[in-house]
């Protein structure tokens, strides 16, 4: 069988597995969920993890390597960035919309009085921007700080561009390197329907069914308005802009969004959803490297989805009317948000406190959505990679027509 196959086969008999233990057994879960579930989803998510970095930094010195000149690069990285954004803004207006029109936080009564949460410091957003160079390279790969590894690699790719002859040893190592960490996701994958089994039994097992019935509406606004932007922002990137069959986008992402959703962490899933985009969707090398990890960082558009709607819930649950002008504030604060803040799980409640203050909204209704957020991080990661990878698909269409309108005109 597929791994596809295998892997969705075991999302759907760990959900059932901890839906049965949480119903029936709660006991007999918390003893599993030490031993077998918890441990088996661990080694999974260190196995994908530990690819990540060397990845990172081996596939984006190629990638700048492969494009050659700074030109193309830069030209790139607009396209990238102005993508990212746009469809984040559309993302969170998608949020807003659904949940001022479905108003989750009028559909029962929640208790305000008891609701906790005290909230990280997020980074400011210029702080990220200005220390995207790093001091100390070794420092951000310690740390895996993904725009600092991303700016160290760029400059590599480009020197090594530059240097032409004199570096090609150098060049042909970071090749072989690459090629030895894209056969070990392959590997690592084999294990995958083991970790996705344990990682879903513990995250479905671990959920209080009655805190999802009392949160029943907020979750169908965040579901609905994922599916929404998946099917038409990333489904009209594709038809339109890449000009392919949206279908045939989903099906062949399928593995990586399935692993997106039983990690939770954009991150880790970085490694298994550029060997999909590479060897399935056709993107060169040279974009995939480029994009994706950027994307990792700094697109975030389920994430984006989910703070529109929790932002007019909790405006809803304490009565507060939000102006246009601070709906406003709520879509350019989670935009920014979102560049500064890795993808990895549950930082989006962190990013929400942020847009929360932003415009004076008490940042305890955090603690509303807290023990349903989980299983909306699960589904809001699996949209977040989709979005990286949509974008990677479009840059490589429209540079591909460049480069062969170029070829017949020079012709
Ligand atoms: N878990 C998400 C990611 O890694 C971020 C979030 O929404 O919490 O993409």
């Amino acid at each position: 069988m597929k791994l596809t196959g295998k892997i969705i086969i075991a999302l759907i008999a760990g959900a059932i597995v901890g839906l049965l233990l949480n119903i029936f057994a709660p006991d007999a879960y918390n003893v599993l969920d030490p031993y077998l579930f918890t441990p088996l989803g661990r080694i999974f998510l260190n196995l994908i993890s530990m690819l990540v970095v060397p990845i990172v930094f081996l596939s984006i010195i190629l990638g700048a390597a492969g494009l050659g000149d700074p030109k193309k690069l830069g030209r790139i990285g607009l396209k990238t960035v102005s993508y990212f954004l746009i469809t984040t803004t559309i993302a969170i207006v998608i949020g807003l919309s659904i949940a001022s029109i479905a108003q989750p936080g009028k559909a029962g009564d929640f208790d305000t009085k008891n609701a906790e949460f005290t909230a990280e410091k997020a980074p400011p957003v210029g702080e990220t921007l200005l220390n995207i160079i790093p001091k100390n390279p070794l420092e951000a790969m310690t740390q895996g700080n993904m725009l600092q590894i991303i700016a160290f690699a760029l400059f590599i790719g480009l020197a090594l561009t530059a240097l032409g002859e004199k570096t090609k040893g150098l060049l042909n190592l970071v090749e072989q390197g690459n090629e030895v960490m894209m056969y070990l996701v392959g590997f690592v994958m084999k294990f995958a329907p083991y970790g996705t089994f344990g990682l879903l039994a513990s995250a479905i097992g671990s959920q209080g069914l009655s805190a999802i019935k009392a949160m029943g509406v907020y979750m169908i606004c965040v579901l609905a308005a994922l599916f929404i932007h998946g099917a038409l922002t990333y489904g009209g990137t594709i038809l339109l802009l890449a000009k392919k069959s949206p279908l045939w986008f989903f099906k062949n992402f399928a593995p990586a969004m399935s692993v997106a959703f039983s990690t939770s962490s954009s991150n880790a899933t970085l490694p298994l959803s550029m060997e999909v985009a590479q060897n399935r969707l056709n993107v060169p090398k040279s974009v995939s490297s480029f994009v994706q990890p950027l994307g990792a960082t700094i697109n975030m558009d389920g994430t984006a989805i989910m703070q529109g709607v929790a932002t007019v819930f909790i405006a809803q649950v304490y009565n507060v009317d939000l102006t246009m002008g601070e709906l406003t504030t709520v879509v350019l604060t989670a935009v920014l948000a979102s560049i500064g803040t890795a993808g990895v799980p549950g930082v989006g409640l962190i990013m929400l406190a942020m847009v929360l203050s932003s415009v004076g909204l008490p940042v305890e209704g955090v603690g509303l959505i807290l023990g349903i957020d989980r299983i909306l991080d699960m589904t809001r990661t699996a949209i977040n990679i989709s979005g990286d990878a949509a974008c990677a698909v479009y840059v490589a269409e429209t540079e591909k027509k460049r480069t062969i309108k170029a070829q017949r005109t020079g012709a």
